[in-house]
């Protein structure tokens, strides 16, 4: 895909033109061909590592989605999922991750190493009930606590059809899976949504993690978004971790967990078994004093 200019400078995806409709349709019959033939071994869940930033220990995994076509070769996941997400396509393909996932950490549990998996859903999965049976019925069949499960919502989910959303929310937050606030200062009104949803997490977008050790205008936001959801007793991720200096910087604005390139890259469910295996909680605490950020 092509990414356009737009007049603020800024890359963006036109799905609406026609140069893409062809290419956009290809895309989405080899998603559907993926998914469907059993034969087909192209989509994969991988999984990164959340560290509680205070005691170093791992405290869940985010399971991201990997599509390697057979021709096109590792697909971006965001393009995917805006493609997939205006089509019935987009049902099918949560189906897979939601199945995946469950069963990965059933086994994992069945292992002696319970991991709580948080997993991406999409505006279109929360209009139906479905997603909610789903869940219910797997967490039933492999005997798994719900807390186990978390899924990560966006603030664009809730915008499109609210009433129908928070319907699905509500059912989600009673079967006793967490709901995480996805990607939060990018949205719209994002202050209530803290307020009137039951959320137990916010993952503060990377954008503004990434930008914390250089513009101070992020790392003011990134203290403020802290300071907020702990002050309304929610914990908060801050995905992009990718260096020692943000993890720092983290820790003393009072972050509770850090997910990035600086613990672990996302990575297959078996690599992931030997990275845990390996890891030694690190505590910036006991390392010495860091230099002073931007
Ligand atoms: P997200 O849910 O906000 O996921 C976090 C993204 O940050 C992931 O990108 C992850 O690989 C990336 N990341 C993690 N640590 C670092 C870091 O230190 N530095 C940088 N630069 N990036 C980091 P990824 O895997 O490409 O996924 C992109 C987006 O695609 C996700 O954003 C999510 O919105 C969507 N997505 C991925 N998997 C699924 C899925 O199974 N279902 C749905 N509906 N959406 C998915
Ligand atoms: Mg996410
Ligand atoms: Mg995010
Ligand atoms: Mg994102």
């Amino acid at each position: 895909y092509e990414a356009k200019q737009s007049s603020a400078g800024t890359a963006v995806y036109a799905p609406e033109s026609d140069h893409h409709t062809a290419d956009r349709l290809a895309l989405l019959a080899d998603l559907r061909r993926a998914l469907e033939d059993p034969a087909a071994d192209e989509i994969a869940m991988y999984y990164q590592p959340q560290v509680d930033i205070a005691t170093g220990e791992v405290v869940g995994v985010e399971a991201l989605l990997r599509w390697h076509h057979p021709r096109r070769g590792l697909v971006d996941p965001e393009e995917l999922i805006r493609v997939a997400e205006q089509t019935a396509v987009m049902a099918l393909l949560t189906r897979r991750v939601v199945d995946t996932v469950v069963h990965q950490v059933a086994a994992w549990a069945a292992a002696g190493r319970p991991l709580r998996a948080s997993l991406n859903v999409s505006v279109r999965d929360l209009h139906t009930g479905e997603l909610v049976d789903q869940i219910a019925r797997l967490l039933a069949a492999h005997d798994l606590p719900p807390y186990l499960i978390q899924l990560e919502i966006t603030e664009g989910a809730l915008m499109a059809d609210p009433r129908r959303v928070l319907a699905t929310i509500s059912r989600l937050d009673r079967t006793g899976v967490a709901i995480a606030l996805d990607d939060f200062g990018t949205g719209y009104s994002s202050m209530s949504h803290l307020r009137r949803l039951p959320l137990t997490e916010v993952k503060i977008d990377r954008s503004f993690v990434l930008g914390m050790a250089v513009d101070p205008d992020d790392a003011a936001i990134v203290r403020s978004i802290i300071e907020l959801s702990g002050a309304l007793g929610l914990r908060v991720v801050a995905e992009g971790v990718e260096d020692e200096r943000i993890w720092r910087a983290l820790h003393a604005a009072g972050c509770h967990v850090a997910q990035g390139w600086f613990h672990a890259r996302p990575m297959p469910a078996d690599e992931l078994m030997t990275w845990l295996g390996r890891y030694r909680p690190v505590v910036p605490a006991r390392l010495p004093a860091p230099r002073p950020l931007a």
